[in-house]
């Protein structure tokens, strides 16, 4: 019967006697292992009573086995909900009535913490820790180590993954088979990626960059994977040299600048280094080459779409910009109030339109119904600008425009002059509540960390004063020492804006 994600991505694992899994310790997971586990896993879903359609939601640490869990769902054709262990029970609690989860899978020190929810919402309450062990564990060590896949077509779904969104509440995006599969095939294709491959992967993988763009990309191709808990830089160095190819958060990249061992010599063994998730400075993109070789390839995409545009794996890969589009995949820019599509060059709304776009918000026709056209285009709430080339670049979120004195302001563009100030490490450029613009630009500013002389705002401000209207000027620059961070590396303006909020309005 078939299961299209199941038989491309998991099958080929049967009878694999090698690596596909090497851990930190040096402990190793033959595919052909790893198979057993995703199918004793499968059983045990279906012992607990999981059809196919169910949902199950899982709050479990990195670990082969929570890669394994993902890989069950799918051959029993359960709807496959990750969630990030930093969630409080109050989170879950939602995510687990929203998806109507029958199973959730929790770390075993979260058990007592997520009892209540599992008594509210019904489902049934089982642990699984990042060692592999836990009453689902314990469970599926006594069931039988082959398993007879759900027959599952494209259109079927694979997984649930809720968004990060910081404002209201957070939407389930049903991904299908064919949406996931779809970007496996186009992303390996496109990034060249084999079967001699070894990915190092420190991402989350409760996160579709983590757990799709990584995992399936190398689940398709037959390669391996360097699977860490987390990113480190003295990890990351020390393991380039077994591994081929790296995905990352912007903060990879800076983080490994910081640290002197990242040499030429370091990397000698690596053919590709991706990023996306968040924007990368162009700064750090030329610093990396410069370090070691590698020109970073930055792609574009989110949990709605999976890959929308990457910058070319032969061709020219322009620091700054998030490429073109991937093949099968079309992007259009529109004027945000009218839908109009706009001319080549002018910024507006990124839609996107393809067979890795999802098929919509879980229970949510509404939300659904603002953000995906009818006619197949999603509205993705990022400003964008295609240049002559055909080339992507991220303008911002259309949330994160400023409207100062009824103008609209792209921090991008601000962000991009005060990060090229001397001295400037990063910048974040908002939006503040303010009694006469109405919102008035506010830049906060991370120095770099060297002992040159103090960054002064008043003087910066100078700098840029004839570089930009003055509407788009900040009315304010604030030193920090970093910017808030969520841990896919993306700023969380949200927060500034809230603390920032009576910066000129003071009660
Ligand atoms: P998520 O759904 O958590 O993957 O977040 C998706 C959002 O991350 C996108 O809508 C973009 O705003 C942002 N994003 C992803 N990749 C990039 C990139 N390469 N450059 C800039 N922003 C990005």
């Amino acid at each position: 019967m078939p299961n299209p994600l199941y038989d491309t991505l998991f099958a080929p694992l049967t009878d694999r006697d090698s690596p596909f899994l090497l851990l930190a310790d040096g402990a190793q997971i033959t595919g052909a292992e790893f198979a057993r586990m995703v199918a004793q896993f499968g059983n045990a879903l279906r012992a607990l009573g999981l059809m196919p359609g169910d949902r199950l939601a899982a709050q479990i640490e990195k670990s082969p086995q929570a890669l394994a869990l993902y890989g069950a769902a799918v051959a029993v054709g359960v709807v496959y909900l990750p969630l990030n262990p930093a969630y409080t029970a109050d989170e879950i609690g939602y995510f687990t009535q929203d998806s109507g989860a029958r199973v959730l899978l929790a770390d075993p020190i979260r058990a007592d913490a997520l009892a209540p929810v599992a008594k509210q919402t019904g489902a049934q309450l089982l642990t699984l820790d990042a060692a592999g062990q836990g009453s689902f564990a314990t469970l599926a060590a006594d069931q039988p180590t082959q398993l007879i896949p759900a027959s599952r077509s494209d259109d079927d779904l694979a997984a649930l993954l809720y968004t990060s969104g910081t404002t209201g509440r957070s939407k389930g995006a049903m991904l299908t088979q064919k949406n996931l599969l779809s970007n496996a095939q186009v992303l390996a294709r496109e990034w060249q990626f084999n079967a001699d491959d070894v990915l190092l992967h420190m991402l989350p993988i409760f996160h579709t960059h983590g757990l799709f763009v990584a995992s399936n990309t190398v689940l398709l191709t037959g390669g391996a994977m360097l699977f860490l808990p987390s990113f480190s830089p003295a990890e990351a160095l020390r393991l380039m040299p077994l591994a081929t190819t790296m995905m990352g958060v912007p903060t990879f990249y800076t983080r490994l600048l910081d640290d002197a061992q990242l040499t030429r010599d370091a990397v000698a063994h690596m053919r590709l280094f991706v990023s996306g998730s968040a924007p990368l400075l162009a700064e750090t993109h030329t610093a990396f080459e410069t370090r070691t070789g590698h020109r970073v390839l930055e792609r574009y995409g989110m949990t709605e779409t999976n890959m929308n545009s990457s910058n070319p794996y032969a061709g020219a890969r322009r620091a700054g910009t998030v490429g073109l589009p991937l093949a099968g995949v079309e992007i259009i820019i529109t004027d945000p109030n009218s839908g109009e599509k706009l001319p080549q060059g002018t910024p507006g709304m990124i839609e996107v339109r393809g067979p890795n776009v999802f098929q919509g918000y879980w229970q949510m026709p509404d939300k659904t119904a603002a953000e995906l056209r009818d006619n197949g285009f999603f509205i993705t709430g990022d400003i964008g600008v295609i240049d002559d080339q055909g080339y992507l670049s991220i303008v911002g979120r259309q949330k994160d425009l400023v409207i100062t004195g009824g103008l609209n302001v792209y921090p991008k563009e601000v962000e991009e002059l005060l990060d090229a100030l001397p001295g400037v490490r990063e910048t974040a450029v908002i939006g503040v509540p303010h009694p006469d613009f109405g919102e008035a630009v506010v830049a906060i500013v991370v120095p770099e960390p060297t002992q040159g002389p103090a960054l002064d705002p008043d003087a910066m401000m100078a700098q840029i004063r004839d570089k930009i209207a003055r509407f788009k000027q900040p009315k304010a620059i604030l030193l920090r020492e970093a910017l808030p961070r969520n841990t896919m590396g993306k700023v969380q303006k949200a927060a500034l804006r809230a603390e920032l909020g009576a910066l000129f309005t003071p009660n």
